[in-house]
């Protein structure tokens, strides 16, 4: 099989799809692989990178396009892409197509097969392609949080850590799936005092077990959390209720409770944020400050690590597209019911469930 690995268009993306590693590994089932140049040079891999692993670099996206059997991207193809995709082909790729009918049309006019990297499943009932990622923006958001506190940026100067002396700094973070563990990890480990708030009870006994002498854990009722947060100097937002928009937990009013210059990362902003005052922001302009409260609510952290985050997404993406390479999509998608959840589109027509009725669209 062919397999053709485009730059990314989208405005501010440095992934790529496929590592010069993952590429060796697909050459070494007998696949043969066509990156189109400069494809990895956001995350630090040169064309000689890829032609070093036996892979062929093609000076456009067209030949890329042209004459690969599968396609694999990061973020979901843009309109000139769309353009190219053809039937027969297969695209292997975050998609998000619930909240983009444009895109949806395009795909289902294509013919092509389009396997989503969002809808990807695993036995634990999460989401394997989608995790890495949020392992990326949990362990960021500490990062950025301590960044948005420094006085120059609005913050009201606190060093997470403290000094000896001096206390530490108080973050609370909602939610504790993978984004909220991995961000109440790295808080920690900088020195802060971190507080969990979650609703679900199985997952705050996970997290007292395995991290009770690292962090504290409390049950997200509305009044533990209005308490928390009026005491925080950083609150992480990290919820998630699969397939619906945040729910927002903290209103406008209460910021008025919380100290003035502290800060809020809302990792949940990609769902709609779980602040009432969040609003999507880029890494060119990150933070903005409402009531005296600086917000940092970017939708597509990973980005700004792109090089940890490409490395991440190939380890997560490679036994699938091994999978798909060698048996084949249908092969592939009958042998692994997981990877079936994947399929988006297919032959014209949208063949995922909770896609189909988020757009209205006939299975
Ligand atoms: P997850 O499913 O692993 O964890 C979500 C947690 O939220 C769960 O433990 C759940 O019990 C908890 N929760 C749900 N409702 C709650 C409530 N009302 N109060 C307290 N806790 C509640 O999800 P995740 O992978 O950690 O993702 C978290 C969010 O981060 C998602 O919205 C995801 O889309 C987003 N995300 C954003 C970026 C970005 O760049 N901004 C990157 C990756 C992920």
């Amino acid at each position: 099989m062919r397999i053709g690995c485009p730059k990314e268009i989208k405005p501010q993306e440095f992934r790529v799809g496929l590592t010069p590693h993952a590429a060796r590994e697909v050459i070494a089932h007998g696949h043969e692989v066509v990156v189109e140049a400069g494809a990895g040079v956001g995350a630090g891999f040169a064309d000689e990178d890829y032609v070093a692993q036996g892979a062929r670099i093609a000076t456009t996206a067209e030949e890329v396009f042209a004459g690969a059997d599968l396609i694999i991207k990061v973020k979901e193809p843009q309109a000139a892409e769309r353009k190219r995709l053809r039937e027969g082909q297969v695209l292997f790729t975050y998609l998000h197509l619930a909240p983009d009918p444009e895109q949806a049309r395009d795909l289902l006019d294509s013919g092509a097969t389009c396997i989503a990297y969002e809808t990807v499943t695993d036995a634990q009932g999460g989401l394997p392609l989608l995790a890495p990622m949020s392992e990326v923006a949990g362990k960021l958001a500490p990062q950025v949080g301590a960044w948005t506190l420094q006085k120059a940026n609005g913050g009201r100067g606190v060093l997470l850590g403290g000094i000896p002396g001096v206390q530490p700094g108080r973050v609370v973070v909602i939610g504790g799936g993978v984004v909220g563990t991995q961000a109440a990890r790295v808080a920690a480990g900088m020195g802060a005092e971190v507080l969990v708030l979650d609703r679900s009870l199985p997952r705050l006994r996970h997290l007292d077990e395995v991290f009770g002498r690292d962090f504290r854990t409390a049950h997200a009722s509305a009044g533990v959390l209005a308490e928390a947060v009026a005491e925080a100097d950083l609150v992480i937002g990290a919820v998630l209720i699969p397939g619906a928009a945040a729910p927002k937990l903290v209103s406008r009013a209460q910021l008025s409770t919380m100290k003035r210059g502290a800060a809020i990362v809302d990792v949940a902003i990609d769902q709609g944020g779980c602040f009432e005052t969040s609003r999507a922001t880029t890494h060119e302009h990150p933070i903005y400050e409402v009531d005296g409260v600086m917000h940092y609510c970017v939708a597509n952290m990973p980005g700004a690590v792109a090089r940890t985050s490409t490395l991440g997404l190939g380890n997560a993406t490679l036994p699938f597209l091994l999978a798909l390479a060698d048996k084949g999509w249908q092969g592939a998608l009958a042998a692994d019911p997981h990877l079936r959840n994947g399929l988006n589109v297919h032959a014209g027509r949208i063949a995922h469930p909770a896609v189909a009725e988020a757009l209205g669209l006939p299975l």
